[in-house]
C-alpha cells in the first residue's frame, strides 16, 4: 500500500497504517591480505588459529601497527560514497568482555571517523532513485569466532578472524520499506566491489549488516528502535524487518511500548529474539588508544587515490544510456555487475547495442545461473568475440533469432563459433523467396478452408507462418514468409 501523497510505503495495521524507519550499518571486510593492526595473514579456509599473530592475540606488551593499505580502502570507499574524508581521525577502544575478543577491547574510531557525511543514489523497484545519507564510515577490527558444536561439554576459540579490517558504513535513518533496505545494501554491495575495496561475500561474512528498525504513524516523530544484529543475505534482511516491524506494531497496538534493544534474526524460524538491551557508548568506556597516534592524511594522497578511482555503477549507467542509446532498466541490470558491464561493452563494439544487451541479461545470463557460474567464468567459457559473431548473424539476416537461440546452445556445448556452427548444421535462414513460396503454396493447397477463413479473421494468418516456418526447419526469413502469405492470401 502507498501513500500517494508522501509517496512512501505504509503497512496497514489493525488500528492504521503504519510507516516503518530503517537505518542500516553495514559492516565490510577490507578486502586485504593482511590485518588492520598487525601483518597476519587474512583468508578464507585456514586452520583454526593459524592466522593470528601475537598482537592479534592479545599478548601483552604487544604494540598495534596500522595497515597502510586498509587505510587507503576506506579512503577510496569514501570517495566512491561521495563522501567527506577527514584528514584527521583517531582511533578509540571500544572495551567489552568477551572470549573471542582476547584484548578485552576492539579498537574502532567513534569520536573522529575516517569518513565523514555522504549519500548514495538508490533505484527502487519502480525505476525512479531516492538517495540515502551516509552519516559515517568508520575503520574497525573484527572480532574471532568461537566455536560450540565440536565438543559437547567445551566451546573452542578461532581468532583467525580477529583483528581483520572492517569498514562500517552508517546512514542515515531514511529507508522505509524492506524493499528500499535491500536495494540501499545491494548498491553498497555493487560500489564496494566496483573499487574492490570488499568483495562483497555475504555468504562467507565480508558483508553484513545491523538493521536498525522503528515505526511511526504517518508524519509522527520517530519511534524507539530495535537493532538486527548481523544479518548477512538480502532475504534475511527482508525478513527480519517484516517481522520486527510487525512485532513493534503489535506491541504499539496493543497499547505497549517499545524496549531499545539489540535483537537476533533466527533465520529457521524466521523470528527475531532479544539478544541484550540497547547498550550506550559510555557502556564501553570509549577512550582514545593511547597505543595509536591519531591518523593525519594528506590531500595530495586524497586527491591521488581519487585520481584512480574507477567509473563507478551510477556514472557507468548513464554512460549506457547515452552512448549506446539503451533503457535505464537494461542498463541497470547491465552495470549491477562490473563482469558484465565489461562482458558487454566487450560484445557491443560495433554491433546493435540493444540486441548485445538483450543476449547478455538474458540467454547468457540464464545460461550461467542454469550452470552455477559467475559472469567471469562466462567470458571464458563464451567470449565476447562469441556474442558479437553471433549478434552479427542476426543483423545480416544469416539467420532469425529464433534459430540464433539455437546456434547459441551448440556454440555453449562447444561446437565450435557460431559462422561455423551455421554452417556445419545447415541453419542458414532461407530468404530465397522461390523455395518459400513453394512451402505457402503446398500448405495453402492443403488447408483451403483455413485459407478461406483467413479472409475473415486476418489474424488467422499466424496459424500459416508457424506452418511455413515448420516446413523449412525454422529457417525461413519470418518477414519474407509474412510478405508472402498475405500476397497469395489475399489480405493487406
Ligand atoms: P547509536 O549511537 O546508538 O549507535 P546512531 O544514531 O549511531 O545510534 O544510529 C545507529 C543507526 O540507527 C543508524 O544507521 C541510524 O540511521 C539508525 N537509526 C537511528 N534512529 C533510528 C530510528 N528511530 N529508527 C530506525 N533507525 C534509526
Ligand atoms: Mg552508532
Amino acid at each position: 500500500m502507498t501513500d500517494t501523497a508522501t509517496n512512501t510505503k505504509l503497512i496497514q495495521g489493525r488500528t492504521g497504517p503504519w510507516e516503518i524507519v530503517m537505518g542500516l550499518e553495514i559492516h565490510a571486510q577490507v578486502a586485504s591480505k593482511a590485518k588492520l593492526f598487525s601483518g597476519a595473514a587474512v583468508g578464507f579456509g585456514a586452520g583454526p588459529n593459524e592466522q593470528v599473530s601475537l598482537v592479534d592475540a592479545g599478548f601483552p606488551g604487544m604494540l598495534p601497527t596500522l595497515n597502510k593499505w586498509c587505510v587507503e580502502q576506506a579512503v577510496r570507499t569514501g570517495l566512491g560514497l561521495r563522501a567527506k574524508i577527514n584528514t584527521f581521525s583517531q582511533f578509540d577502544r571500544k572495551n567489552y568482555f568477551y572470549p573471542d575478543l582476547p584484548t578485552g577491547y576492539q579498537i574502532s574510531q567513534l569520536y573522529h571517523p575516517i569518513v565523514g557525511e555522504g549519500v548514495v543514489e538508490v533505484e527502487a523497484e519502480d525505476g525512479t532513485f531516492f538517495n540515502v545519507g551516509i552519516e559515517r564510515l568508520h575503520l574497525e577490527q573484527d572480532a574471532g569466532k568461537l566455536i560450540h558444536d565440536l565438543s559437547p561439554t567445551e566451546s573452542y576459540v578461532d581468532l583467525n578472524r580477529a583483528g581483520t579490517a572492517l569498514m562500517e558504513i552508517v546512514s542515515r535513518p531514511d529507508l522505509r520499506s524492506p524493499e528500499e533496505a535491500v536495494a540501499y545494501v545491494k548498491k553498497i554491495r555493487t560500489i564496494l566491489i566496483y573499487l574492490g575495496t570488499c568483495d562483497g561475500d555475504m555468504e562467507k561474512g565480508n558483508l553484513r549488516a545491523d538493521v536498525n528498525v522503528s515505526v511511526r504513524r504517518p508524519g509522527e516523530p520517530f519511534g524507539t528502535r530495535c537493532e538486527i544484529k548481523n544479518v548477512n543475505s538480502f532475504r534475511f534482511i527482508s525478513q527480519a524487518i517484516q517481522y520486527e516491524a510487525r512485532r513493534q506494531i503489535e506491541i504499539l497496538e496493543d497499547g505497549g511500548s517499545i524496549t531499545q534493544e539489540t535483537r537476533l534474526f533466527d533465520p529457521v524460524k524466521g523470528e527475531t529474539r532479544s539478544m541484550r538491551s540497547k547498550e550506550e557508548a559510555h557502556d564501553y568506556r570509549y577512550f582514545p588508544d593511547p597505543d595509536l597516534l591519531p591518523l593525519e592524511i594528506e590531500q595530495a594522497w586524497i586527491d591521488e587515490i581519487k585520481a584512480g578511482l574507477p567509473e563507478l555503477p551510477d556514472d557507468k549507467r548513464r554512460r549506457f544510456m547515452s552512448q549506446y542509446g539503451l533503457s535505464q532498466y537494461d542498463a541497470g541490470v547491465l552495470i549491477s555487475e562490473q563482469a558484465k558491464a565489461d562482458y558487454f561493452e566487450a560484445a557491443a563494439k560495433g554491433r546493435d547495442a540493444k540486441l548485445v544487451s538483450n543476449w547478455v541479461t538474458n540467454e547468457l545470463s540464464a545460461r550461467l545461473a542454469a550452470d552455477g557460474q559467475g559472469f567471469d567464468l562466462g567470458i571464458v567459457r563464451f567470449p565476447p568475440a562469441l556474442l558479437r559473431e553471433l549478434v552479427e548473424l542476426i543483423e545480416d539476416a544469416t539467420v532469425s533469432s529464433k534459430i540464433a537461440k539455437e546456434v547459441f546452445e551448440y556454440v555453449w556445448a562447444g561446437e565450435g563459433p557460431p559462422r561455423h556452427v551455421v554452417e556445419a548444421r545447415g541453419l542458414k535462414q532461407v530468404t530465397d523467396t522461390g523455395a518459400i513460396e513453394k512451402a505457402v503454396d503446398e500448405i495453402i493447397a492443403a488447408n483451403p478452408d483455413k485459407a478461406a477463413a483467413v479472409a475473415e479473421k486476418p489474424q488467422a494468418i499466424g496459424w500459416f507462418v508457424g506452418q511455413v516456418m515448420k516446413a523449412t526447419g525454422g529457417k525461413a526469413n519470418p518477414a519474407a514468409v509474412n510478405e508472402i502469405l498475405k500476397a497469395k492470401l489475399g489480405i493487406s
